[in-house]
């Protein structure tokens, strides 16, 4: 006998019969003899609903506030199901974060995990009845307010309570069949991964490959917990996303192992900046100070006449307003000419651990977008990943041109999508 954490995310219970399916699902797993501890996402696209809903009422909802409303959606999926699975004659208690011991730190919207203290779904599973838990929320420590994790974040309170309950396996499923090469709704041509480790999947998912969540990854990889990604509308086999490739490295490594795209950042461009030692400084910390989050930078060259240079960088969408609106409060202090706000871009990236060893990879990735007529605004590296901006009606193309190129497009179509809208 195992314990085993189930994770079922929102397009796997948009309905009833959704959540019948899954009801029956987890009930297979505990009838074959397991403790299963399930957490669950809210019914399919509920979350973006009740976020419409507080902006149909404010420009600027209070963190706070939006956290309250948004984990209502988990509440309802984790007790409807919890009467699915009643209703197949097995004992089940759904509990909220707070319930199952979540402990977070106090920032609205997308709070980090301190602390898992899982009493009572401990108890509940050592009664033999299976736990239901809300996923994407917690309890601030502080506060004592409800937080929310961060979209996509009931994949981290799955894989948190995995370590904190030292299960065997968390599994993640989900509207497509694992992890695939690129998103099978962009690039259908997208293989699936039997294996992808941790470190690839950790920067697939912070290039915004959202089958799993990025703290998700990092969790797991500190706890050494084996994720295994799959289909909750098919029985094959997923995807596990483990320390290390099961072949050991015999096997020559592929050099690119998958391809990303992300729709959610937008561009700042602050123009006309003093080209002087500390500016930047104090641009990023009133920007840091504010709890956003910069990705990409790139400075310009100052022109020598001027002494003046341009600044870009990209923040989530989410973020852009506050983002601009700090830049305004120290537009007098800091000396720059405007601002340009560009959300109509899309950031491409290439992750694959052969990169370390094959120094062509650029070359091969700009002429792809070179031949598809494709402008790269923006450019950044890590060791394993390429990543790019551009026009945000040209990513799709964009990644399906990266996808070909290297290689990766499988003979015959092998990704389906299940379900859900792609939201
Ligand atoms: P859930 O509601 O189950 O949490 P998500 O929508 O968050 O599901 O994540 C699953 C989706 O992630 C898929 O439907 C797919 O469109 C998208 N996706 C993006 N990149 C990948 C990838 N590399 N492999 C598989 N799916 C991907
Ligand atoms: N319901 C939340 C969201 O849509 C959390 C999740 O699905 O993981 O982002
Ligand atoms: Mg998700």
């Amino acid at each position: 006998m195992g314990l085993i954490v189930q994770k079922f995310g929102g397009s796997s219970v948009a309905d009833a019969e959704g959540m019948k399916r899954v009801a029956a699902r987890i009930v297979a797993t505990k009838k074959a003899g397991h403790q299963v501890v399930v957490v669950v996402s809210a019914m399919g696209d509920t979350t973006d609903e009740l976020i419409e809903l507080a902006n149909a009422v404010t420009p600027i909802p209070q963190g706070r506030e939006l956290d309250m409303l948004l984990t209502a959606g988990e509440r309802i999926s984790m007790a409807v199901l919890a009467m699915a699975i009643n209703n197949l004659g097995f004992e089940a208690l759904s509990f909220t974060g707070s319930q199952a011991g979540v402990i977070t730190d106090s920032v609205h919207g997308k709070a980090r995990i301190i602390d898992v203290t899982p009493g009572r779904i401990r108890e509940a599973i050592d009664s033999g009845a299976i736990a239901i838990v809300a996923g994407f929320q917690g309890i601030s420590q502080d506060t004592k307010d409800i937080t929310t994790l961060g979209r996509g974040g009931s994949d981290t309170t799955a894989v948190a309570l995995a370590a904190a309950l030292d299960a065997d396996v968390c599994e993640i499923y989900t509207d497509v069949d694992g992890v695939f090469s690129a998103d099978p709704r962009v690039v259908p041509a997208a293989r699936k991964l039997t294996t992808v480790t941790y470190e690839e999947m950790l920067e697939l998912a912070a290039a915004g490959a959202k089958v799993l969540h990025l703290r998700c990854v990092e969790y797991a990889r500190r706890y050494n917990l084996p994720i295994h990604v799959r289909s909750s509308f098919s029985p094959n086999e997923g995807t596990w996303v483990v320390e290390n490739h099961p072949d050991g490295g015999t096997m020559e490594q592929a050099i690119i192992s998958g391809v990303a795209h992300d729709k959610s950042e937008a561009k700042i461009t602050v123009v006309g900046v003093p080209d002087r030692t500390g500016i930047a400084a104090r641009i990023f910390q009133a920007i840091a100070d504010n709890d956003i989050n910069v990705d990409m930078i790139v400075q310009n060259v100052s022109a020598a006449a001027t002494g003046l240079t341009d600044i870009s960088f990209t923040v989530s969408k989410a973020e852009g307003q506050k983002a601009t609106g700090v830049l305004q409060r120290i537009q007098g202090e800091v000396g720059f000419a405007s601002l340009i706000y560009d959300d109509t871009i899309g950031k491409l990236s290439l992750v694959g651990a052969g990169m370390r060893s094959h120094p062509g990879v650029t070359a091969t990735f700009f002429a792809a977008m070179a031949d598809s007529g494709v402008n790269i605004e923006m450019i950044s590296t890590s060791e394993i990943r390429i990543s790019i901006i551009v026009k945000e009606a040209d990513l799709e193309r964009a990644a399906k041109a990266a996808h070909t190129a290297f290689g990766l497009d499988a003979d015959q179509i092998e990704a389906v999508v299940y379900g859900g809208t792609g939201r």
